[in-house]
């Protein structure tokens, strides 16, 4: 499979947020979101086969923990990289897949926790996410909207009540987008929308979503990649 980068650091989202993980950064990505911080993944990276990645993984975190698969896109990669979560659930890892529903998710092993990323009007991928995927979604998975302005936010909170999500699945997030040109300060003038202007809509709405905060871009610089 193609791979961009294989790195150890801290989960910066979803609810495994704070917590030492493997992420293992598959190239290539069949969207274009307006707010992408992972354009670098697009073109390039090298050809690894499922052992080595397995071998890295095991190298980084040899006592288990988190592994993410992400990208990019990395049910572009569905041939090769279904086999690599088979094996990492093997070895005991909790796997984390990171993907935007585009592609199909029904060969995803069920013990995969997935991170659903449905894009929204701003992001200028709207309408990509596989209702069917829908279906596919259990208990231990995660839904993810990232916002940058009201209507962004107006479409998460409607098909999270629509698609009754918040009783599909672990948690339902809604995060701001982040400036993809950030550097410097940690902290969030970087954000798309400001947190506190939609933690307000979330309270007035009594949305059934949780909001969440890149951590990442707080704790190191957000021009950093590899964290
Ligand atoms: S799906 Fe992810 S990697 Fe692809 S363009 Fe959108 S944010 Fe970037």
């Amino acid at each position: 499979m193609q791979i961009t980068e294989i790195y150890k650091s801290l989960q910066g989202e979803s609810t495994y947020a704070g917590l030492p993980c493997v992420f293992v950064r598959l190239t290539g990505c069949n969207l274009r979101c307006s707010w992408c911080d992972s354009e670098y993944t697009f073109q390039g990276g090298h050809k690894m086969a499922v052992e080595e990645v397995r071998n890295e993984v095991r190298h980084l975190s040899p006592l288990g923990g988190l592994v993410e698969i992400t990208g990019g896109e990395p049910m572009l990669q569905e041939r090769e990289v279904v086999p690599l979560m088979q094996r990492l659930l093997e070895d005991s890892y909790t796997v984390l897949l990171e993907t935007s529903g585009e592609r199909p998710l029904e060969r995803v092993p069920a013990a995969v926790i997935k991170i659903v990323d449905v894009k929204c009007p701003n992001s200028g991928e709207a309408d990509t996410f596989r209702m069917e995927n829908l279906e596919t979604l259990a208990s231990r998975d995660e839904i993810k909207f990232v916002l940058s302005g009201r209507a962004d936010y107006e479409f998460a909170r409607d098909f999270t009540e629509r698609h009754r999500l918040a009783e599909r699945v672990n948690a339902v997030l809604f995060s701001p987008a982040f400036s993809k040109d950030a550097a410097g300060a940690r902290d969030s003038s970087h954000c798309l929308l400001d947190p506190q202007e939609l933690a307000e809509w979330m309270i007035a709405d009594n949305v059934r979503a949780r909001l969440g905060l890149q951590l990442h871009k707080f704790i190191w610089d957000p021009a950093l990649k590899g964290v």
